[in-house]
């Protein structure tokens, strides 16, 4: 698929499954960045693949709310991966062409950084929940 290929909350889930299916140790790692991560150095990413994108249209700034109803921040492994709030929105998803496993990506521009970072795609958290809910 296209790296601007938009996906849906279908798509999403059905990569994940296959992601938290794959059992089998990879240099990737996907599996233990389950809360947001910096990419680390080692990072493979000569061997991710693009699967597509969750931002809705490049041209409109997608939101900076987050999604948090059970008490979970940003940091929190069990946070919610919700599709339509930040950071799910600016995201690329890629997929491990070893491994199978996928991830979420995106770069986290500071004041005076940026600094990509990374989050295993997990079934279990995935919510398509609108904004202002
Ligand atoms: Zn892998």
């Amino acid at each position: 698929m296209a790296p601007d290929h938009l996906l849906s909350s279908d798509d999403i889930m059905a990569l994940a499954r296959t992601s938290s299916a794959v059992e089998r140790p990879c240099t990737c790692r996907i599996d233990s960045f389950r809360e947001w991560t910096r990419v680390p150095a080692d990072f493979p990413q000569a061997q991710m693949r693009p699967a597509g994108t969750l931002m809705p249209d490049p041209y409109a700034e997608p939101t900076y709310a987050e999604y948090h109803p059970h008490g979970t921040n940003y940091w929190s492994p069990d946070a919610p991966i919700a599709l339509r709030h930040f950071p799910a929105n600016r995201c690329t998803v890629q997929q491990c062409s070893v491994c199978g496993r996928a991830c979420l990506r995106y770069v986290e521009a500071g004041g005076y950084y940026v600094e990509p970072r990374i989050r295993a795609l997990a079934p279990d958290l995935i919510v398509d929940a609108a904004v202002g809910d």
